[in-house]
């Protein structure tokens, strides 16, 4: 944890008038093409400026630390793309926004060139699961409407057969700059060439079916599988089937399973449970009954004496579990009265009664 305060040299109730004051002086002091300069040490003044001279995070800090303000450590301009152009340090303090400079320098603003490839947008879709497609997974097969690889040029931005040349905008680079002046010097960031996308070259011959951008806005069949014992909620990650981008990777697809309720079945963790409905008689007697499965028809094996309510278990009849085996199916006995007695049935039964059942 640093200690932004101490790194600067103020008390902790410093002014903004003394954080800048403390900063300009350091600030000269460490600068890398300076004597006795530092620019482990300039970075780290930089980092603790940034945070103490913004109300916001200067209180953010002062209640949490600087954990969150760290990622913005010493050498990140190697593995940024910005780099450093000191020589017109010290000239004019003037017009420049502080926390935009730095912001970029530093992460914390908005992301620089060169962190990463480009990536196209993430789409998100729901689907709708029949119970039993969620237990045992289906293959649902969709169109999506969505910017895709052109399948003319396959995202290469030229007429198939014709040649490509050098990007007159960045010479080949793929990258331009763009230098900004502060009262540090000025400092160049590199940019992604928007003219070939950071490839270097252009078609000589533009794609005609993208006009030479790479992608379009097409219809295209994505199958999602569900693997089984899918919830609803739950969601599924399709990697690289959301929108195309030129130049660099598609976003990912996710998929938000819903699950329409069952009449006959319902599920707690991993077990299914349902219903058998039982005469009066085969609780008491016990009895095989017929029992409509997700798979198709089981013979239950009633226990005599079985009560309305209790649950048969069928080990392994459940919902498939990830790392393989599956719940059980969890049968409640509900025992149903008949609605009326015929007159034999209420004697047999008055005999009963007097047996004690
Ligand atoms: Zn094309
Ligand atoms: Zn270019």
């Amino acid at each position: 944890m640093k200690d932004y305060y101490q790194i600067l040299g103020i008390p902790r109730n410093a002014s903004q008038e003394e954080v800048k004051k403390a900063y300009r002086k350091l600030a000269h002091q460490f600068h890398p093409d300076k004597t006795g300069g530092s620019e482990e040490k300039f970075k780290e003044v930089n980092e603790a400026y940034q945070v103490l001279s913004s109300e916001q995070k200067r209180a953010q800090y002062d209640r949490f630390g600087s954990a969150g303000f760290e990622h913005a450590g010493a050498g990140r301009g190697n593995n940024t793309g910005v780099e450093w152009d000191f020589s017109n340090f010290g000239q004019g303090f003037e017009g420049v926004d502080l926390g935009d400079i730095f912001g970029d320098m530093f992460g914390f603003g908005s992301s620089g060139y060169g962190r990463q490839t480009p990536r196209g947008r993430d789409i998100a879709i729901d689907i709708e699961l029949q119970f039993s497609e969620a237990v045992f997974g289906v293959n649902r097969t969709m169109l999506l409407r969505k910017t895709a690889t052109c399948a003319t040029c396959n995202g290469s931005t030229q007429e198939p057969g014709t040649k490509s040349k050098t990007c007159s905008h960045c010479n080949g680079s793929g990258s331009v700059h763009e230098t900004r002046r502060s009262f540090l010097g000025s400092f160049t960031k590199l940019h992604m060439c928007a003219t070939c996308h950071g490839t270097g070259h252009v078609p000589e011959t533009p794609c005609h079916t993208c006009r030479g951008a790479g992608v379009a806005q097409a219809s295209e069949e994505v199958t999602i599988s569900t693997p089984p014992g899918v919830n609803d909620g739950e969601m599924i990650k399709l990697v690289g089937k959301g929108e195309a981008i030129t130049g660099g990777i598609a976003g990912d697809l996710y998929v938000k399973i819903h699950v329409v309720p069952s009449k006959k079945f319902s599920r707690s963790g991993f077990d299914i449970i349902t219903t058998l409905e039982i005469a009066v008689t085969d609780g008491l007697l016990g009895a095989q009954k017929d029992l409509e499965t997700l798979e198709g028809t089981l013979r239950v094996q009633i226990p005599q004496g079985t009560a309305s309510g209790s649950i048969l278990r069928i080990r392994g009849k459940g919902i498939p579990r990830q790392r393989g085996g599956r719940g059980d199916l969890l049968i409640s006995m509900l025992i149903k009265p008949p609605h009326k007695l015929s007159k034999k049935a209420k004697e047999l039964l008055e005999e009963l009664k007097k047996e004690g059942v």
